[in-house]
Protein backbone atom coordinates (compact mmCIF):
# COMPACT_ATOMS: atom_id res chain seq x y z
CA UNK A 1 0.00 0.00 0.00
CA UNK A 2 1.18 3.78 -0.93
CA UNK A 3 -0.10 6.48 1.11
CA UNK A 4 -0.67 9.94 -0.57
CA UNK A 5 -1.54 13.56 1.35
CA UNK A 6 -4.16 14.89 0.42
CA UNK A 7 -5.49 18.32 1.58
CA UNK A 8 -8.93 18.11 2.94
CA UNK A 9 -11.37 19.75 5.56
CA UNK A 10 -13.12 18.29 8.11
CA UNK A 11 -16.41 18.96 8.93
CA UNK A 12 -16.62 18.74 12.84
CA UNK A 13 -18.14 22.72 12.90
CA UNK A 14 -21.70 21.78 13.65
CA UNK A 15 -22.84 25.41 11.75
CA UNK A 16 -24.76 24.71 8.75
CA UNK A 17 -25.21 27.14 5.41
CA UNK A 18 -28.56 27.84 6.72
CA UNK A 19 -27.58 29.21 9.68
CA UNK A 20 -25.21 31.62 7.96
CA UNK A 21 -27.94 34.37 6.70
CA UNK A 22 -27.32 33.80 2.91
CA UNK A 23 -29.90 34.64 0.27
CA UNK A 24 -31.75 31.50 -0.85
CA UNK A 25 -30.31 31.97 -4.40
CA UNK A 26 -27.03 31.25 -2.81
CA UNK A 27 -28.01 28.41 -0.63
CA UNK A 28 -29.22 27.00 -3.77
CA UNK A 29 -25.99 26.98 -4.93
CA UNK A 30 -24.25 26.06 -2.66
CA UNK A 31 -26.81 22.68 -2.36
CA UNK A 32 -26.13 22.13 -6.67
CA UNK A 33 -22.65 22.34 -5.80
CA UNK A 34 -23.29 19.24 -3.38
CA UNK A 35 -21.55 21.14 -0.04
CA UNK A 36 -23.47 19.81 3.13
CA UNK A 37 -21.72 22.08 5.65
CA UNK A 38 -19.68 25.03 5.66
CA UNK A 39 -15.50 24.23 5.92
CA UNK A 40 -13.77 25.87 8.90
CA UNK A 41 -12.75 28.58 7.45
CA UNK A 42 -15.94 29.19 6.05
CA UNK A 43 -18.10 28.82 9.52
CA UNK A 44 -15.56 31.73 10.69
CA UNK A 45 -14.85 34.05 7.44
CA UNK A 46 -18.70 33.96 6.02
CA UNK A 47 -19.71 35.75 9.62
CA UNK A 48 -17.08 38.57 9.89
CA UNK A 49 -17.75 39.64 6.55
CA UNK A 50 -21.18 39.65 6.26
CA UNK A 51 -20.96 42.11 10.00
CA UNK A 52 -18.81 44.19 7.42
CA UNK A 53 -15.40 42.94 9.02
CA UNK A 54 -11.89 43.45 7.62
CA UNK A 55 -10.87 39.90 7.54
CA UNK A 56 -7.17 38.59 7.86
CA UNK A 57 -7.04 34.78 6.77
CA UNK A 58 -4.44 32.51 7.19
CA UNK A 59 -5.49 29.64 5.01
CA UNK A 60 -4.32 27.70 1.98
CA UNK A 61 -6.22 26.47 -1.60
CA UNK A 62 -8.36 22.95 -0.01
CA UNK A 63 -9.92 24.50 2.72
CA UNK A 64 -12.59 26.30 0.87
CA UNK A 65 -10.98 29.67 1.74
CA UNK A 66 -12.41 30.85 -2.09
CA UNK A 67 -16.02 30.26 -1.14
CA UNK A 68 -15.41 32.00 2.41
CA UNK A 69 -14.80 35.19 0.76
CA UNK A 70 -17.00 34.89 -2.21
CA UNK A 71 -20.06 34.09 -0.55
CA UNK A 72 -20.69 36.95 1.38
CA UNK A 73 -19.35 38.90 -0.93
CA UNK A 74 -22.12 38.06 -3.15
CA UNK A 75 -24.43 38.42 -0.33
CA UNK A 76 -23.42 42.14 -0.02
CA UNK A 77 -24.27 42.76 -3.27
CA UNK A 78 -27.32 41.44 -3.59
CA UNK A 79 -28.46 43.50 -0.57
CA UNK A 80 -26.85 46.49 -1.60
CA UNK A 81 -29.16 45.67 -5.08
CA UNK A 82 -27.79 48.90 -6.79
CA UNK A 83 -26.53 48.24 -10.39
CA UNK A 84 -22.56 49.26 -10.68
CA UNK A 85 -21.90 52.64 -12.82
CA UNK A 86 -20.10 52.74 -15.65
CA UNK A 87 -16.46 51.90 -15.93
CA UNK A 88 -17.04 51.29 -12.01
CA UNK A 89 -17.69 48.32 -9.35
CA UNK A 90 -18.59 47.29 -6.66
CA UNK A 91 -15.72 44.69 -5.64
CA UNK A 92 -12.65 43.83 -6.72
CA UNK A 93 -10.49 40.29 -6.39
CA UNK A 94 -7.12 40.19 -6.60
CA UNK A 95 -5.37 37.27 -7.32
CA UNK A 96 -1.41 36.37 -8.19
CA UNK A 97 -1.94 34.50 -11.42
CA UNK A 98 -3.98 34.02 -14.71
CA UNK A 99 -5.11 31.02 -13.47
CA UNK A 100 -6.29 31.39 -10.08
CA UNK A 101 -8.17 34.55 -11.13
CA UNK A 102 -9.86 32.76 -13.92
CA UNK A 103 -10.86 29.81 -11.21
CA UNK A 104 -12.37 32.40 -8.64
CA UNK A 105 -14.56 33.57 -11.41
CA UNK A 106 -15.15 30.23 -11.88
CA UNK A 107 -16.45 29.67 -8.41
CA UNK A 108 -18.14 33.55 -8.45
CA UNK A 109 -20.12 31.71 -11.59
CA UNK A 110 -21.06 28.84 -9.77
CA UNK A 111 -22.10 30.39 -6.52
CA UNK A 112 -23.88 33.37 -8.35
CA UNK A 113 -25.85 31.05 -11.16
CA UNK A 114 -29.07 31.84 -9.70
CA UNK A 115 -28.46 35.43 -9.14
CA UNK A 116 -27.91 38.28 -12.15
CA UNK A 117 -24.20 39.26 -10.49
CA UNK A 118 -22.03 40.06 -13.26
CA UNK A 119 -18.15 39.41 -13.13
CA UNK A 120 -15.10 40.68 -15.45
CA UNK A 121 -11.90 38.74 -15.33
CA UNK A 122 -8.90 41.38 -15.74
CA UNK A 123 -5.61 39.44 -16.57
CA UNK A 124 -2.57 40.18 -18.46
CA UNK A 125 -1.03 37.71 -21.61
CA UNK A 126 -4.83 38.32 -23.10
CA UNK A 127 -6.06 41.05 -25.48
CA UNK A 128 -7.28 43.61 -23.46
CA UNK A 129 -10.02 45.24 -25.61
CA UNK A 130 -12.65 42.66 -24.32
CA UNK A 131 -11.86 43.69 -21.01
CA UNK A 132 -11.89 47.22 -21.83
CA UNK A 133 -15.96 46.15 -23.33
CA UNK A 134 -16.69 43.81 -20.10
CA UNK A 135 -15.83 46.80 -17.80
CA UNK A 136 -17.45 49.30 -19.90
CA UNK A 137 -20.76 49.14 -18.29
CA UNK A 138 -20.11 48.73 -15.06
CA UNK A 139 -20.06 45.37 -13.19
CA UNK A 140 -20.42 43.79 -9.98
CA UNK A 141 -17.23 42.32 -9.15
CA UNK A 142 -13.78 42.39 -10.61
CA UNK A 143 -11.10 39.40 -10.64
CA UNK A 144 -7.68 40.32 -11.43
CA UNK A 145 -4.34 40.06 -11.66
CA UNK A 146 -2.67 43.49 -10.57
CA UNK A 147 -0.54 44.60 -13.60
CA UNK A 148 -3.10 44.55 -15.90
CA UNK A 149 -5.82 45.98 -13.58
CA UNK A 150 -3.37 48.84 -12.98
CA UNK A 151 -3.07 49.48 -17.20
CA UNK A 152 -6.73 49.50 -17.00
CA UNK A 153 -7.21 51.86 -14.23
CA UNK A 154 -4.10 54.32 -15.30
CA UNK A 155 -6.05 54.33 -19.41
CA UNK A 156 -8.99 55.52 -17.70
CA UNK A 157 -11.12 52.32 -18.43
CA UNK A 158 -11.89 51.45 -14.96
CA UNK A 159 -12.48 53.45 -11.68
CA UNK A 160 -12.64 52.20 -8.12
CA UNK A 161 -13.91 55.48 -6.96
CA UNK A 162 -17.00 53.14 -5.79
CA UNK A 163 -15.24 50.09 -4.68
CA UNK A 164 -16.14 49.11 -1.41
CA UNK A 165 -14.81 45.34 -1.07
CA UNK A 166 -11.24 44.27 -2.04
CA UNK A 167 -10.00 41.03 -1.32
CA UNK A 168 -6.42 40.08 -1.87
CA UNK A 169 -6.00 36.65 -2.24
CA UNK A 170 -3.00 34.31 -1.87
CA UNK A 171 -1.25 37.77 -0.93
CA UNK A 172 1.76 36.04 -0.05
CA UNK A 173 2.24 34.79 -3.26
CA UNK A 174 1.66 38.22 -4.56
CA UNK A 175 4.22 39.16 -2.57
CA UNK A 176 6.73 36.86 -4.02
CA UNK A 177 6.00 37.42 -7.59
CA UNK A 178 6.61 41.47 -6.69
CA UNK A 179 3.55 42.72 -7.12
CA UNK A 180 3.80 44.28 -3.65
CA UNK A 181 4.39 47.95 -5.92
CA UNK A 182 1.50 47.78 -7.76
CA UNK A 183 -0.95 46.27 -4.80
CA UNK A 184 -0.08 49.67 -3.05
CA UNK A 185 -0.79 52.06 -5.80
CA UNK A 186 -4.15 50.40 -6.59
CA UNK A 187 -5.17 50.20 -2.73
CA UNK A 188 -4.40 54.06 -2.67
CA UNK A 189 -7.08 54.16 -5.42
CA UNK A 190 -9.87 52.75 -3.21
CA UNK A 191 -12.19 54.64 -1.53
CA UNK A 192 -10.93 54.76 2.54
CA UNK A 193 -14.80 53.35 3.63
CA UNK A 194 -14.24 49.78 2.69
CA UNK A 195 -13.76 46.12 3.62
CA UNK A 196 -10.47 44.37 2.66
CA UNK A 197 -9.83 41.20 3.33
CA UNK A 198 -6.70 39.54 2.55
CA UNK A 199 -5.69 35.54 2.44
CA UNK A 200 -2.58 34.51 2.71
CA UNK A 201 -0.85 30.83 3.28
CA UNK A 202 1.78 31.87 5.22
CA UNK A 203 2.36 35.61 6.94
CA UNK A 204 5.46 36.81 6.19
CA UNK A 205 6.38 40.82 7.79
CA UNK A 206 5.79 42.43 4.80
CA UNK A 207 2.14 41.28 4.29
CA UNK A 208 1.79 41.55 8.21
CA UNK A 209 2.55 45.32 7.05
CA UNK A 210 0.22 44.99 4.26
CA UNK A 211 -2.53 44.22 6.64
CA UNK A 212 -1.31 46.85 9.01
CA UNK A 213 -1.65 49.91 5.85
CA UNK A 214 -4.48 48.51 4.71
CA UNK A 215 -6.66 47.33 6.92
CA UNK A 216 -8.90 48.43 10.04
CA UNK A 217 -8.90 46.34 12.97
CA UNK A 218 -8.93 42.92 10.96
CA UNK A 219 -10.72 39.95 12.56
CA UNK A 220 -7.89 37.66 11.69
CA UNK A 221 -8.76 33.78 11.40
CA UNK A 222 -6.21 31.03 10.83
CA UNK A 223 -7.19 27.27 9.54
CA UNK A 224 -4.54 24.63 9.44
CA UNK A 225 -5.10 22.61 6.36
CA UNK A 226 -5.83 19.28 7.62
CA UNK A 227 -4.06 16.46 5.98
CA UNK A 228 -6.32 13.69 5.44
CA UNK A 229 -6.91 10.07 4.12
CA UNK A 230 -2.71 9.53 3.66
CA UNK A 231 -3.06 6.45 5.44
CA UNK A 232 -6.53 5.27 4.87
CA UNK A 233 -6.41 5.18 1.29
CA UNK A 234 -4.75 2.06 -0.04
CA UNK A 235 -4.10 3.01 -3.72
CA UNK A 236 -3.51 0.32 -6.45
CA UNK A 237 -3.15 -0.01 -10.13
CA UNK A 238 -4.35 -2.81 -11.94
CA UNK A 239 -2.49 -3.05 -15.74
CA UNK A 240 -5.66 -4.69 -17.76
CA UNK A 241 -5.94 -4.71 -21.54
CA UNK A 242 -8.60 -2.06 -22.45
CA UNK A 243 -11.02 -5.22 -23.76
CA UNK A 244 -10.44 -6.28 -20.70
CA UNK A 245 -11.66 -3.62 -18.43
CA UNK A 246 -15.02 -3.84 -18.21
CA UNK A 247 -14.88 -7.75 -16.78
CA UNK A 248 -12.06 -6.41 -14.73
CA UNK A 249 -14.46 -3.47 -13.26
CA UNK A 250 -17.53 -6.10 -12.62
CA UNK A 251 -14.96 -8.46 -10.54
CA UNK A 252 -13.64 -5.68 -8.33
CA UNK A 253 -17.11 -4.22 -7.52
CA UNK A 254 -18.91 -7.62 -7.34
CA UNK A 255 -16.41 -7.92 -3.76
CA UNK A 256 -16.95 -4.47 -2.91
CA UNK A 257 -19.99 -2.26 -2.69
CA UNK A 258 -20.63 2.01 -2.34
CA UNK A 259 -18.19 2.23 -4.74
CA UNK A 260 -17.41 5.25 -7.49
CA UNK A 261 -16.29 4.29 -10.53
CA UNK A 262 -14.65 7.15 -12.54
CA UNK A 263 -14.78 7.65 -16.54
CA UNK A 264 -13.30 10.03 -18.80
CA UNK A 265 -15.98 10.77 -20.68
CA UNK A 266 -19.67 11.29 -20.14
CA UNK A 267 -20.44 8.44 -22.61
CA UNK A 268 -17.87 6.51 -21.20
CA UNK A 269 -19.94 7.04 -17.93
CA UNK A 270 -22.93 5.96 -19.89
CA UNK A 271 -21.52 2.84 -21.02
CA UNK A 272 -20.13 1.63 -17.78
CA UNK A 273 -23.31 2.30 -15.96
CA UNK A 274 -25.18 -0.34 -18.43
CA UNK A 275 -22.87 -2.58 -18.55
CA UNK A 276 -22.96 -3.10 -14.72
CA UNK A 277 -27.04 -2.57 -14.84
CA UNK A 278 -26.30 -5.73 -17.03
CA UNK A 279 -23.62 -7.26 -14.66
CA UNK A 280 -26.94 -6.93 -11.71
CA UNK A 281 -24.65 -4.21 -10.04
CA UNK A 282 -27.15 -1.56 -9.58
CA UNK A 283 -25.48 1.92 -10.85
CA UNK A 284 -25.99 5.35 -12.15
CA UNK A 285 -24.45 7.65 -14.05
CA UNK A 286 -23.79 11.25 -13.10
CA UNK A 287 -22.14 13.89 -15.95
CA UNK A 288 -22.51 17.14 -17.40
CA UNK A 289 -24.84 16.13 -19.90
CA UNK A 290 -27.51 14.96 -17.40
CA UNK A 291 -29.87 17.39 -15.58
CA UNK A 292 -29.73 19.08 -12.54
CA UNK A 293 -32.02 17.07 -11.42
CA UNK A 294 -31.29 13.25 -12.94
CA UNK A 295 -27.45 13.99 -11.18
CA UNK A 296 -29.71 15.00 -7.85
CA UNK A 297 -31.59 11.84 -8.11
CA UNK A 298 -28.81 9.77 -8.64
CA UNK A 299 -26.61 11.25 -5.92
CA UNK A 300 -29.77 10.72 -3.53
CA UNK A 301 -30.21 6.98 -4.41
CA UNK A 302 -26.53 6.29 -3.99
CA UNK A 303 -26.49 8.30 -1.11
CA UNK A 304 -29.90 5.98 0.17
CA UNK A 305 -28.20 2.93 -0.43
CA UNK A 306 -30.98 2.82 -3.66
CA UNK A 307 -27.79 2.01 -5.71
CA UNK A 308 -24.06 0.67 -5.29
CA UNK A 309 -22.29 2.35 -7.83
CA UNK A 310 -21.89 5.99 -9.13
CA UNK A 311 -20.37 6.08 -12.56
CA UNK A 312 -19.03 9.95 -12.47
CA UNK A 313 -16.83 11.92 -15.02
CA UNK A 314 -14.11 14.54 -12.85
CA UNK A 315 -16.21 17.57 -13.02
CA UNK A 316 -19.62 16.04 -11.85
CA UNK A 317 -17.59 14.66 -9.08
CA UNK A 318 -16.82 17.50 -7.84
CA UNK A 319 -18.68 17.90 -4.01
CA UNK A 320 -19.55 14.84 -4.15
CA UNK A 321 -19.40 13.71 -0.27
CA UNK A 322 -20.38 10.71 0.78
CA UNK A 323 -19.16 9.28 3.75
CA UNK A 324 -19.73 5.30 3.40
CA UNK A 325 -17.26 5.15 -0.25
CA UNK A 326 -15.46 2.37 0.35
CA UNK A 327 -13.92 2.29 -3.09
CA UNK A 328 -13.00 4.03 -5.43
CA UNK A 329 -12.00 2.86 -9.23
CA UNK A 330 -10.64 4.53 -11.87
CA UNK A 331 -11.86 2.84 -14.75
CA UNK A 332 -9.95 5.06 -16.69
CA UNK A 333 -7.08 7.00 -15.53
CA UNK A 334 -7.30 11.26 -15.69
CA UNK A 335 -5.90 13.38 -18.11
CA UNK A 336 -5.13 15.62 -15.46
CA UNK A 337 -3.03 13.86 -12.62
CA UNK A 338 -4.26 16.35 -10.26
CA UNK A 339 -7.86 15.12 -10.67
CA UNK A 340 -6.58 11.56 -9.44
CA UNK A 341 -6.00 13.02 -5.83
CA UNK A 342 -9.39 14.60 -6.00
CA UNK A 343 -11.08 11.37 -7.24
CA UNK A 344 -9.53 9.06 -4.45
CA UNK A 345 -10.24 11.57 -1.91
CA UNK A 346 -14.07 10.34 -2.04
CA UNK A 347 -12.99 7.48 -0.35
CA UNK A 348 -12.01 7.54 3.06
CA UNK A 349 -13.90 10.44 4.56
CA UNK A 350 -15.20 11.29 7.67
CA UNK A 351 -12.22 9.20 9.15
CA UNK A 352 -13.35 5.81 7.45
CA UNK A 353 -10.61 3.81 5.50
CA UNK A 354 -11.17 3.33 1.69
CA UNK A 355 -9.40 2.30 -1.29
CA UNK A 356 -8.24 3.33 -4.85
CA UNK A 357 -7.75 1.00 -7.46
CA UNK A 358 -6.85 2.15 -10.96
CA UNK A 359 -7.72 -0.22 -14.11
CA UNK A 360 -4.85 1.33 -16.66
CA UNK A 361 -4.12 -0.27 -19.72
CA UNK A 362 -1.39 0.41 -22.28
CA UNK A 363 -2.63 3.99 -23.67
CA UNK A 364 -2.21 5.04 -20.21
CA UNK A 365 1.06 4.52 -19.04
CA UNK A 366 2.17 7.98 -19.72
CA UNK A 367 -1.03 8.94 -17.36
CA UNK A 368 -0.18 6.53 -14.78
CA UNK A 369 3.64 7.99 -14.91
CA UNK A 370 2.65 11.40 -14.33
CA UNK A 371 0.17 10.50 -11.56
CA UNK A 372 3.12 8.50 -9.62
CA UNK A 373 5.26 11.84 -10.18
CA UNK A 374 2.53 14.41 -8.77
CA UNK A 375 2.37 12.15 -5.59
CA UNK A 376 5.48 11.13 -5.67
CA UNK A 377 5.30 7.17 -5.19
CA UNK A 378 4.75 4.37 -7.34
CA UNK A 379 1.49 3.14 -6.91
CA UNK A 380 1.04 -0.74 -6.19
CA UNK A 381 0.99 -2.98 -9.09
CA UNK A 382 -1.29 -5.75 -8.24
CA UNK A 383 -0.25 -7.36 -11.35
CA UNK A 384 2.52 -7.90 -14.31
CA UNK A 385 2.22 -4.15 -15.88
CA UNK A 386 1.84 -4.74 -19.67
CA UNK A 387 3.90 -2.32 -20.28
CA UNK A 388 7.29 -3.97 -19.35
CA UNK A 389 6.20 -6.13 -22.45
CA UNK A 390 7.25 -3.49 -24.48
CA UNK A 391 10.01 -1.88 -22.70
CA UNK A 392 8.34 1.29 -21.77
CA UNK A 393 11.55 2.27 -20.01
CA UNK A 394 13.54 2.23 -23.32
CA UNK A 395 11.60 4.34 -25.48
CA UNK A 396 13.06 7.61 -26.56
CA UNK A 397 11.76 10.69 -23.65
CA UNK A 398 9.71 12.66 -26.21
CA UNK A 399 8.89 10.34 -29.14
CA UNK A 400 5.46 10.73 -30.12
CA UNK A 401 2.75 7.58 -30.44
CA UNK A 402 3.51 6.38 -33.05
CA UNK A 403 5.02 2.98 -34.07
CA UNK A 404 8.40 3.69 -34.11
CA UNK A 405 8.28 3.93 -30.42
CA UNK A 406 7.99 0.25 -29.95
CA UNK A 407 10.74 -0.89 -32.56
CA UNK A 408 12.86 -2.21 -30.26
CA UNK A 409 10.20 -4.93 -29.17
CA UNK A 410 8.47 -5.51 -32.19
CA UNK A 411 9.21 -8.37 -31.94
CA UNK A 412 7.40 -9.60 -28.68
CA UNK A 413 4.42 -11.15 -28.80
CA UNK A 414 0.85 -9.09 -28.70
CA UNK A 415 2.79 -5.96 -30.02
CA UNK A 416 0.59 -5.39 -32.55
CA UNK A 417 -2.90 -4.86 -30.94
CA UNK A 418 -1.03 -3.20 -28.13
CA UNK A 419 0.12 -0.54 -30.36
CA UNK A 420 -3.03 -0.19 -32.07
CA UNK A 421 -4.71 0.66 -29.01
CA UNK A 422 -1.33 2.89 -27.68
CA UNK A 423 -2.50 5.06 -30.83
CA UNK A 424 -5.96 5.99 -29.35
CA UNK A 425 -3.95 7.48 -26.38
CA UNK A 426 -5.87 10.92 -24.91
CA UNK A 427 -3.98 13.73 -25.35
CA UNK A 428 -2.93 15.28 -22.50
CA UNK A 429 -3.96 18.75 -21.88
CA UNK A 430 -6.38 18.87 -24.51
CA UNK A 431 -10.47 18.98 -23.68
CA UNK A 432 -12.49 16.45 -22.90
CA UNK A 433 -15.33 15.36 -24.12
CA UNK A 434 -16.82 16.33 -20.80
CA UNK A 435 -16.34 20.13 -22.05
CA UNK A 436 -13.53 19.77 -18.85
CA UNK A 437 -11.35 22.67 -20.07
CA UNK A 438 -7.14 22.29 -20.38
CA UNK A 439 -5.78 21.95 -16.87
CA UNK A 440 -3.83 25.10 -17.81
CA UNK A 441 -7.00 27.11 -17.76
CA UNK A 442 -8.22 25.17 -14.40
CA UNK A 443 -6.53 23.58 -11.87
CA UNK A 444 -4.14 25.75 -11.19
CA UNK A 445 -5.89 25.60 -7.16
CA UNK A 446 -5.30 22.10 -7.50
CA UNK A 447 -1.82 22.32 -8.89
CA UNK A 448 -0.76 24.12 -5.65
CA UNK A 449 -3.07 22.26 -3.32
CA UNK A 450 -0.90 18.94 -4.47
CA UNK A 451 2.22 21.46 -4.28
CA UNK A 452 1.32 22.31 -0.78
CA UNK A 453 0.52 18.23 -0.18
CA UNK A 454 4.03 17.78 -1.38
CA UNK A 455 5.23 19.70 0.72
CA UNK A 456 3.51 17.46 3.94
CA UNK A 457 4.88 14.68 2.50
CA UNK A 458 8.59 15.43 2.60
CA UNK A 459 8.48 15.46 6.16
CA UNK A 460 6.21 11.78 6.14
CA UNK A 461 8.31 8.62 6.41
CA UNK A 462 5.04 7.28 4.72
CA UNK A 463 5.12 9.15 1.26
CA UNK A 464 8.75 7.90 0.16
CA UNK A 465 7.29 5.59 -2.40
CA UNK A 466 6.95 1.84 -1.34
P1 LIG B 1 -10.53 26.29 -2.22
O1 LIG B 1 -9.76 26.15 -0.94
O2 LIG B 1 -11.38 27.48 -2.26
O3 LIG B 1 -9.65 26.16 -3.42
O4 LIG B 1 -11.57 25.04 -2.29
C1 LIG B 1 -11.14 23.72 -2.38
C2 LIG B 1 -12.24 22.81 -2.85
O5 LIG B 1 -13.23 22.67 -1.86
C3 LIG B 1 -12.94 23.28 -4.11
O6 LIG B 1 -13.04 22.18 -4.99
C4 LIG B 1 -14.34 23.67 -3.62
O7 LIG B 1 -15.31 23.44 -4.61
C5 LIG B 1 -14.53 22.76 -2.44
N1 LIG B 1 -15.40 23.30 -1.38
C6 LIG B 1 -15.49 24.58 -0.98
N2 LIG B 1 -16.37 24.69 0.04
C7 LIG B 1 -16.83 23.44 0.30
C8 LIG B 1 -17.76 22.89 1.24
N3 LIG B 1 -18.37 23.65 2.14
N4 LIG B 1 -17.99 21.56 1.20
C9 LIG B 1 -17.36 20.77 0.31
N5 LIG B 1 -16.49 21.22 -0.62
C10 LIG B 1 -16.21 22.54 -0.63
Amino acid sequence: MICADLLVFESDNLIKFTDLALDETLLRAIDAEGYSTPTPIQADVIPAMLAGSDVLGIAQTGTGKTASFVLPLLQRILQNGKRAQPKASHALIMAPTRELAAQIAENIANYAKFTKISVAVVVGGVKPKPQIRALAPGVDIIVATPGRLLDHMTAGVVSLKQTNTIVLDEADQMLDLGFMPTIRKIMGQLPRQRQSVMMSATMPPAIRKLANDFQNNPVEIAVAVVSKPIDRIEQSVQHVPAAEKRAALTKILSESPRSIVFTRTKRGADKVSRHLEGAGISAAAIHGNKSQSQRERALAAFRTNDISVLVATDIAARGIDVDDVSLVVNYELPNVPESYVHRIGRTARAGRSGQAISLCDMAEQDLLRSIEKLIGARLESVNQPLAEAIKVTERPKKSKPTNQKFKSSQSQDGIKSRRRKFKSKPKKNSQSSDGTPSPKDTVAGLNRMLANAGSTKRNNPHHRGK
